[in-house]
C-alpha cells in the first residue's frame, strides 16, 4: 500500500557528490527528493582532485560562483615525474580550453566541498537526514524497489517509501553489492596507500596547485596533490604484491618506503611534516552489471568505480547526478519511471567510463608511454588530452586505434543497461 502512496517521488541513499547533485536537480524541478545519509556532515572523504570537465555539472548545479569564493586551490595543470625526478613540462589546460572557465579547476578538501554540494541540494529544496544509514531495499511482490529501510543516530529503525530510489551510495555500492551486481576489474587491481603532510615543498606561481603524477617502479605511481592551508594530499598506488615486497605490510613502513623510490616527491616530502594518519585502500575499479531496475537507479561510484589515477570520480559522479536528475525529472513528468526511460542515461554514463577505463588500462601497460604516441601521431595530442581533461562523451576510435600500435585496450563491458522487470 504504501508503494502505491509514497512519501516522496525520490529517496538517495548517500549525500555524496553523485546524490547531492541528483538531489539538487530533481528538488529544483519541484519534486519531492529526501537524501539519506549514513555520516554526519562534514565528514573526511579521499578524492580531492577535480578535472576541468566537472566545471558542466558544477555550473549546471549552480556552484561556480561557490567554488570561485572558496579557499580551495586553482588547479590549472598536470604534471608527470621520471623515477630520477625529471618533470615533464606541465600541461597547461587553457592551452586547449578557455582560462576563465573549463581550463582551470580545483584541488578540493571533500569535507568541505561534500557540505556545500549538499548545501546546495538543500538549498533547491532536497530533504535531507544525516546520520541514516540504509540498511535494506523494500520491494514489492513484483520485485519493484518501493523505498528503503534505514537506521538512524539512535539505533531506531524506519521505512520510506518513494517512487524511485536512486543509489549514491559511492564505492560501497549499496544495491549493486546485495543484488549480486558487483562485478571487479581484475587488471585494475591496485592498492592505495596515502597520507597528508603540512609544510612541503610547493611550485611556484600557476604550477602551484598543479597535479603530479610521480612514477615509481612496476607502473607504479605516487599522486601529489597540493591544497589549501599549506597541506598536500599525497598518496602511491602499487600492485598490492608491489607494495608489500619482503613481507612489509604496515601502511606507513610502504608509504615512507615508496618515497624513496621517486626523488621529486623524495625532495618536496623531505622538507615537510607528515600529519600522522596513513589510509589505505584495496577495494579498486568494479562496476555494476546493472545500471537501472524497476524502482531503482545508479549514480557515481555506485554505478562504477575506475582506478584514480586520472582523477575521473568527482567528476563522473556529478555529471551523472545531474544527467540522472534530469532523466528522472522527465521520467516524473510523463509518469513513467520504468526501467528503459534510464537506458539512454545508463548507457551514456557506460561510454564515459569505457572511454576512461581504456585510457587507464593503457596507463598500466609496461608498453605505453603517452610520449610515444604522441611521438609518432602529433595529432593524438589535442584527443588525450581532451578524454584525460573528461570529454568522456566523444569518439575516440581513432585514437584507440593509435595507442593499440603500442598495447592491447580492453574490450567493452557488457554492463549498466537496466534490467527490466
Ligand atoms: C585512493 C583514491 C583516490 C581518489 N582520488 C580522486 C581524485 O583525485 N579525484 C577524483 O575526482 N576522484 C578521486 N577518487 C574517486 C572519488 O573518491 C569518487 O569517485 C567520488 O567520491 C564518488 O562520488 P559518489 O557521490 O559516487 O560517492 P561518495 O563520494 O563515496 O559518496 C557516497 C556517500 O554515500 C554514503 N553512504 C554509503 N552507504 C550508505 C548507506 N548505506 N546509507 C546512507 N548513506 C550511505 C557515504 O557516507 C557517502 O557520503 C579517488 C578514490 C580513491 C579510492
Amino acid at each position: 500500500m504504501h508503494g502505491m502512496n509514497p512519501e516522496t517521488d525520490v529517496i538517495i541513499i548517500g549525500g555524496g557528490p553523485s546524490g547531492a547533485a541528483a538531489a539538487a536537480i530533481i528538488a529544483e524541478a519541484g519534486n519531492k527528493v529526501l537524501v539519506l545519509e549514513r555520516e554526519k556532515f562534514p565528514r573526511y572523504h579521499i578524492g580531492e582532485s577535480l578535472i576541468p570537465f566537472t566545471y558542466a555539472p558544477l555550473e549546471r548545479l549552480g556552484m561556480i560562483p561557490k567554488m570561485r569564493g572558496s579557499c580551495f586551490t586553482k588547479k590549472y595543470s598536470v604534471s608527470f615525474v621520471q623515477p630520477d625526478g625529471r618533470r615533464s613540462v606541465p600541461f597547461y589546460f587553457h592551452t586547449r580550453y578557455d582560462i576563465n572557465t573549463v581550463a582551470q579547476t580545483w584541488q578540493v578538501t571533500r569535507a568541505e566541498f561534500d557540505v556545500m554540494l549538499l548545501d546546495n541540494a538543500r538549498e533547491k529544496g532536497a530533504a535531507v537526514l544525516e546520520q541514516t544509514a540504509v540498511t535494506r531495499l523494500l520491494k514489492n511482490d513484483s520485485g519493484t524497489v518501493i523505498g528503503v529501510e534505514a537506521q538512524g543516530a539512535g539505533g531506531v529503525k524506519r521505512q520510506f517509501f518513494a517512487r524511485l530510489v536512486i543509489d549514491a551510495s559511492g564505492k560501497e555500492a549499496f544495491a549493486s553489492n546485495r543484488e549480486g551486481w558487483r562485478v571487479g576489474d581484475p587488471y585494475l587491481n591496485k592498492v592505495a596507500v596515502w597520507t597528508y603532510y603540512k609544510g612541503s615543498k610547493r611550485e611556484q606561481g600557476l604550477d602551484e596547485g598543479a597535479t603530479t603524477i610521480a612514477f615509481i617502479p612496476d607502473k607504479g605511481w605516487f599522486w601529489h596533490i597540493p591544497m589549501h592551508d599549506d597541506r598536500v594530499s599525497v598518496g602511491v598506488v602499487a600492485e598490492g604484491k608491489y607494495l608489500t615486497r619482503g613481507g612489509v605490510r604496515d601502511p606507513e613502513a610502504i608509504f615512507q618506503r615508496e618515497i624513496r623510490e621517486n626523488k621529486w616527491i623524495e625532495e618536496h616530502l623531505s622538507q615537510g611534516r607528515c600529519e600522522g594518519e596513513y589510509w589505505l585502500t584495496s577495494e579498486y575499479s568494479r562496476h555494476s552489471k546493472y545500471g537501472a531496475a524497476p524502482g531503482l537507479l545508479l549514480v557515481g561510484d555506485a554505478f562504477a568505480f575506475l582506478d584514480p589515477v586520472f582523477s575521473s570520480g568527482v567528476m563522473l559522479a556529478l555529471k551523472s547526478g545531474v544527467m540522472a536528475g534530469d532523466a528522472v525529472n522527465a521520467g516524473l513528468a510523463a509518469n513513467d519511471l520504468s526501467p528503459e526511460r534510464f537506458a539512454d542515461y545508463a548507457s551514456q554514463l557506460r561510454a564515459g567510463v569505457e572511454n576512461m577505463r581504456k585510457l587507464v588500462y593503457a596507463f598500466y601497460d609496461p608498453d605505453f608511454s603517452f610520449k610515444d604516441v604522441v611521438t609518432r601521431h602529433p595529432d593524438a595530442a589535442g584527443e588525450i588530452t581532451d578524454c584525460l581533461s573528461g570529454d568522456v562523451n566523444k569518439d575516440y576510435s581513432r585514437l584507440w586505434e593509435r595507442i593499440r600500435e603500442f598495447c592491447p585496450l580492453p574490450g567493452e563491458l557488457p554492463y549498466g543497461a537496466p534490467l527490466h522487470a
